[in-house]
């Protein structure tokens, strides 16, 4: 995608079941529709689905191939760039995303799905809120002239550390295979982060806050504080910067029947508003957020 502006009437967070569904509808209604997001990274595209009505015995990758073939054919347009940050402008969003682009919306669709981001390592949990964090966006100003790490191998990790050269002394990131845009590549290159490529992390130690990365190959490494950004940018940093009201445990978006957050134009569907985290819930509510984003870009752009 370039690096010019460009507009939609409804662009689309989430190349999973809900998202798909809801360009589709959207499509119908002969709005701008564009889909982010990367197929192989939508919890469905590994599963093997069974309990879908009216299809037999099918896998996760055609229904996404299938989806996306059909939004296409109504018109969607694609782009694999992973979403890194949405402000309201005038009469709408402004996006800006992993490869550089920035695209204005009319109205916005969020289907990010959920993210099961915990490392998972010795020292976590006990640590969590003691200096691991899941949010750079939330907690990074605690960390001023401080060492910090950020684990993970994706744009959030890649964003996150670059966020965090403005705040911190001293930025690691480790990461044991760096998947991101070459755009984000270039701008960790010639950043300050310290990039610990093909390392793992193997215990986060400290007694009552965190003092170190234990790293697989043994080293300690002596840091104030870690980021586990694990993924794409997540449903917390993106809504949360945004003001969109989550539920009352603040882990899912918050609608209505109309798929509608708490903001005008601003719609979400699927695994981001939380379970039963089923394909079915998810292309249902993506068909009612896709017709009525729809609905609103023309009510907004007449
Ligand atoms: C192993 C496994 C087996 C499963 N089996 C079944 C089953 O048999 N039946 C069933 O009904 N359900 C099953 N599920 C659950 C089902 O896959 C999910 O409920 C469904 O995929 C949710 O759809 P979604 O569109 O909300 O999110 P997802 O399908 O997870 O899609 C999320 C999309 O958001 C994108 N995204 C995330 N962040 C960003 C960002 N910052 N910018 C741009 N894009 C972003 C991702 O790239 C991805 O494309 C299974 C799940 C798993 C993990």
């Amino acid at each position: 995608m370039s690096a010019a502006t460009q507009h939609y009437d409804v662009v689309i967070l989430g190349t999973g079941p809900a998202g798909l569904q809801a360009a589709i509808h959207a499509s119908r209604k002969k709005v701008s529709v564009l889909v982010l997001g990367k197929e192989n990274k939508s919890s469905l595209f590994n599963a093997h689905v069974e309990n879908f009505c009216c299809l037999f015995n099918v896998t996760g990758a055609d229904m996404i191939g299938n989806g996306r073939k059909q939004a296409a054919g109504f018109g969607a347009k694609f782009s694999d760039a992973d979403v890194l940050s949405i402000t309201p402008k005038d009469n709408g969003l402004e996006l800006k995303t992993e490869d550089g682009a920035t695209i204005d919306a009319s109205a916005l669709i969020i289907a990010t799905g959920t993210h099961r981001n915990r490392l998972n390592v010795k020292g976590e949990k006990e640590l969590t809120g003691k200096g691991v964090s899941y949010c750079v966006d939330c907690d990074g100003y605690f960390y001023k002239g401080q060492k910090v790490a950020v684990v993970g191998n994706e744009s959030a990790a890649a964003d996150g550390a670059l966020t965090l050269t403005k705040i911190a002394a001293e930025v690691h990131l480790v990461s044991e295979r760096l998947d991101v845009s070459t755009t984000l590549k270039s701008e960790l290159d010639a950043s300050t982060v310290k990039v610990h490529l093909g390392r793992k992390v193997k215990a986060i130690r400290g007694d009552k806050e965190v003092e170190a990365l234990e790293l697989s190959d043994g080293e300690m490494m002596a840091i104030n504080g870690v980021f586990i950004e694990q993924g794409a940018k997540g449903l917390l940093q993106l809504a949360t910067n945004l003001g969109i009201q989550l539920d009352d445990e603040m882990r899912y978006i918050r609608t209505d029947k109309q798929q509608a957050t708490n903001m005008p134009g601003i719609f979400a569907a699927g695994d981001v508003c939380g379970p039963p985290w089923q394909v079915a819930k998810a292309v249902g509510e993506g068909c009612v957020a896709g017709i009525n984003a729809a609905d609103y870009a023309k009510r907004v752009t007449k």
